[in-house]
């Protein structure tokens, strides 16, 4: 069946990428893109760190990333501090772009390790230019200063998500898309096929379709309500299942720095998302460790500023839909699985499952190896990423809660308990099957909680001794030249992206 209509049902962060991505196909002929959302039942509201991945999504768009920023407030975000992991008191970077770069073809961390053994003291965050720059509340991008000497600035956004979605929404109408406000009450499927054939909104409006997007968030309407598609909870491994969010006004006049923060606290977690106008912040908590009074009693000794609405409650269950892709609906978002915001994931799948997708997508038809393919790839991406979230629990040394006790002695998936004795041995570290997380993310945070590497890669041991020194001592100084004369995040978002 050829697929002339396509219907997205649900308009957060989810619906309107998904909508903003599907109206520049151009595939010849003619698709109809509805959005049904509804403004009653609306967003998730929270969802606003993201990861370096996204500043392609944006661009492949076509979008000027200065006029999204100010749109949106945003700021820029070289990668996480997460404090309290590995030890009450401790604080590591998890940055974007690598440590060093390799030399003869092994990667950094290895002439580090080899380097550190023969006595040299410099730790191996100096040659990460993203971990120095956010350390100095600086920040520039790569095209500022366009020299080949000089290393690349990864970086992603911290965003504000109702803003985003508002600013993707005129993206979309504007090139076709076309919303439709009510709450979807009922959902048609072919009984031979199972294929859903359209739904119905509580006013009696019907939409037929042909392949349907589910951005529904957490209920699934059509992937779980309609579909039964089944769910794999991972809550043994990641067993957070709650979340208290606060936005609080950035009145204290300091700029925004340029990371998110992951404060551990008893028995979860609190994040702080510095926007240009507030602070995003929330805390993420084991309901069988901590009550709910509890978990809002320590957000709200652990943020400066004035809270801006009512706490925002959220309950969900970590794990995957059983399929992403089923028949004719693709969950994105919410509705197709969820992890914890530990690594700012979430929006990163929504954009991988929209690029493959559209990969996948022939507007002849749907066949079963588009499904399965779809959800093969997207199985995976989630493993890996659920094998290092669990990493940072594990990888703790906190003896101080009878939930660090728990997440420090639990069993953990194979492929995690394999990368980090591997790692350990010699410092390892395999990506495999294109997975998101690089070398250096794997290195910072196994580090940053007190795993060591036992040795290096042999290959280091014959790299010449002091072209090897020459070549490291370059690099670290050119690192702190570039963060030297790089502007202050706060002025470099005055200049470039001013929310208005
Ligand atoms: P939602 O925002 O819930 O949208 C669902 C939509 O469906 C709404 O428009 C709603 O009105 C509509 N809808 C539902 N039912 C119906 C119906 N019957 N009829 C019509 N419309 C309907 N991700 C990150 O990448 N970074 C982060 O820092 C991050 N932090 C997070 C913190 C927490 C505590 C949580 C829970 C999530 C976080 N996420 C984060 C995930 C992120 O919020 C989501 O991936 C993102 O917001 C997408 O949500 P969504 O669009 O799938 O769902």
């Amino acid at each position: 069946m050829a697929i002339e209509r396509i219907i997205i049902v649900g308009g957060g962060t989810a619906g309107w990428m998904a909508a903003a991505a599907l109206s520049r196909i151009k595939a010849g002929r003619a698709v109809e893109i509805t959005l049904i959302e509804s403004e009653a039942i609306g967003t998730v509201g929270v969802g606003e760190a993201t990861i370096p991945p996204f500043v392609g999504f944006n661009d492949l768009l076509g979008i000027k990333e200065s006029e999204m920023l100010a749109a949106v407030g945003g700021t820029f975000k070289l990668g996480i501090q997460f404090e309290n992991w590995g030890n009450l008191g401790e604080s590591y970077i998890h940055p974007f772009g690598a440590y060093g770069y390799s030399m003869g073809g092994i990667s950094f961390h290895h002439v580090w390790h080899r380097m550190a053994k023969a006595g040299d003291k410099r730790p191996i965050q100096v040659f990460n230019v993203e971990t120095m720059a956010a350390y100095f509340g600086k920040f520039a991008r790569t095209e500022d200063y366009a020299s080949e000497d000089l290393p690349p600035v990864n970086y992603a956004y911290h965003l504000d998500a109702g803003r985003y979605a508002a600013f993707l929404r005129r993206f979309a109408e504007e090139r076709g898309v076309v919303r439709q406000e009510g709450k979807v009450a009922d959902v048609a499927l072919d009984p031979e096929s199972g294929f859903v054939t359209g739904v119905t909104l509580d006013d009696g409006r019907q939409f037929a379709g042909d392949l349907f997007i589910d951005c529904s968030g957490f209920r699934g309407l059509l992937i779980e309500q309609a579909l039964k598609t089944g769910y794999d909870d991972w809550s043994q491994h990641l067993p957070c299942n709650r979340a208290v969010a606060l936005p609080c006004k950035r009145d204290d006049g300091s700029p925004p720095p340029p990371f998110t923060r992951a404060t551990a606290h008893s028995a979860g977690w609190q994040w702080q998302v510095p926007l240009q106008h507030r602070n995003g912040n929330g805390h993420v908590y084991c309901s069988s460790y901590m009550e709910d009074q509890q978990a809002l009693d320590i957000l709200l000794g652990n943020i400066a500023g004035k809270p801006q609405a009512e706490p925002n409650w959220l309950r969900f269950v970590t794990g995957r839909r059983k399929k992403f892709w089923n028949k004719n609906v693709v969950a994105l978002g919410l509705a197709a699985g969820f992890m914890e915001p530990l690594e700012s994931t979430s929006i990163h799948l929504i954009n991988t499952g929209i690029d493959k997708l559209i990969s996948l997508l022939s507007l002849d038809g749907i066949t079963q190896v588009q499904e399965d393919t779809f959800n093969r790839l997207t199985g995976r991406e989630y493993a890996r990423i659920r094998d290092f979230l669990i990493l940072h629990y594990n990888a703790t040394q906190r003896t101080d809660s009878d939930f660090w006790n728990y997440v420090r002695t639990m069993d953990v998936p194979d492929t995690l308990k394999e990368k980090v004795e591997i790692f350990r041995a010699n410092g390892q570290i395999f990506r495999e099957e294109d997975e998101l997380f690089t070398e250096t993310s794997w290195a910072a945070v196994m580090m940053g909680q007190g795993i060591t590497m036992g040795g290096h890669n042999a290959m280091a041991d014959a790299l010449d001794p002091a072209k090897t020194r020459t070549e490291v001592d370059e690099m670290e100084r050119s690192i702190r030249y570039l963060v030297q004369h790089m502007p202050g995040h706060g002025d470099y978002l005055a200049r470039y992206c001013p929310a208005p």
